[in-house]
């Protein structure tokens, strides 16, 4: 049985003068077996579980959960899942032991821990199917071991890319930000668009890639939304926000941002 997918967090390609936001994407997996591609952040913990109780499931129901890397957007929740069996890519594994401290998005002080589970298994090789019936693919570039999961829906071929594909941008031109190896990136985004028919980028909505006669064409097809709710009842006069547009936001939360694209 072929999973559905549906993405619980769509993510979003917002960074700030402290640091990357790391709004990234999850993706739930339900057919014969349920699981996560992806399990976004330390932030998102509360309302991942919220979101998935929301459709009938608690932490326990998750079988199996994909880790496209081992950055913390990403992979900060994985132990949330008492029984789920965790899939990283072997290269990734070596990256956390040997550039997991001088890596910062890695959470190393966890890596232990999800070790000791006793249910962390390690992909090897360029592409396989995991045993519940999912085709992944190595994807390399912005991590050494990243992985995307390639899945068919009735509305066609999905590719899950994480940040192999961080969002619209990368997709269309091939120039990546912060890549381990940039060559690696383009060849990775590459055959992600000739295989995919959609993609769930890392850090955007979901994309449309039209195969025509000279290449292909990349489409945002949802505006990518975030929303800061501003927990003051009165925003300071010397906080300034301002929205896509470059406009100041006086006062009021929440805040809502939208990139500027062309969901089409
Ligand atoms: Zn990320």
């Amino acid at each position: 049985m072929r999973p559905s997918i549906e993405v619980l967090f769509q993510g979003f390609p917002g960074k700030t003068d402290r640091g990357f936001l790391g709004w990234s994407s999850c993706v739930l997996l339900r057919g014969e077996h349920t699981g996560l591609f992806d399990t976004a952040g330390f932030a998102e913990r509360q309302e991942l579980v919220h979101r998935l109780k929301r459709r009938g499931l608690s932490p326990e129901h998750i079988d199996y959960v994909v880790l496209s890397h081992f950055h913390f957007d990403h992979a900060a929740n994985v132990l949330l899942f008492p029984k789920a069996t965790i899939y990283l890519h072997e290269l990734e594994l070596q990256h956390v032991r040997e550039s997991g401290r001088i890596d910062y998005a890695v959470p190393w002080e966890m890596f232990e821990t999800v070790s000791r589970t006793g249910r962390l298994q390690t992909l090897k090789g360029a592409s396989g199917t995991l045993p519940e019936g999912l085709a992944w693919m190595h994807t390399p570039g912005h991590t050494p071991g990243s992985i995307s999961l390639v899945v068919d829906s009735p509305r066609g071929r999905f590719a899950l890319a994480a940040d192999a594909i961080k969002n619209r941008d990368e997709a269309r031109t091939g120039n990546v930000w912060m890549s381990v190896d940039p060559a690696a990136s383009r060849e990775s985004i590459a055959r992600i668009l000739d295989t995919a028919d959609w993609v769930v980028p890392g850090h955007d909505g979901i994309l449309r890639v039209n195969h025509v006669p000279n290449g292909r064409e990349v489409h945002a097809t949802e505006r990518t939304r975030g929303i800061i709710d501003l927990i003051l009842t009165e925003v300071d006069s010397q906080i300034h926000v301002t929205n896509s547009d470059g406009q100041q936001i006086k006062g009021m939360s929440p805040v809502y941002f939208e990139i500027k694209g062309d969901p089409s």
